[in-house]
């Protein structure tokens, strides 16, 4: 089952309050709904990146996996987009050998 990011805490980037998500920050006040809505968007590209991963479409995943990583360009993320990469230039690599056996 997948934790709803109403679950997760979150730190005020103004105060630094460690507290459940809400539209405005309980201590300073300030509104933190763009951050909500952008972490909302993060969970709902990571569910989708898992599910085109499982079903092998690394094209869709690639896009996603680049979306995640403008959102949060962190070691891993990054490196699961170079994962997906590495994983497009293999599949065409084999696809092309395949393709000069069969004329053959
Ligand atoms: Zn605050």
């Amino acid at each position: 089952m997948d934790l709803e990011i109403n679950d997760v805490k979150f730190k005020c980037p103004t105060c630094s309050k460690i507290q459940q998500w809400q539209d405005n920050c309980q201590l300073c006040g300030s509104d933190v709904s763009i951050l909500h809505n952008l972490a909302i968007k993060y969970k709902k590209l990571q569910k989708l990146l898992r599910i085109n991963l499982r079903n092998g479409n690394f094209i869709a995943a690639y896009n996603i996996a680049q979306q995640i990583t403008n959102i949060a360009p962190t070691k891993l993320n990054k490196k699961i987009k170079q994962f997906i990469k590495t994983k497009l230039f293999l599949n065409s690599k084999y696809k092309i050998q395949n393709s000069e056996l069969s004329t053959d």
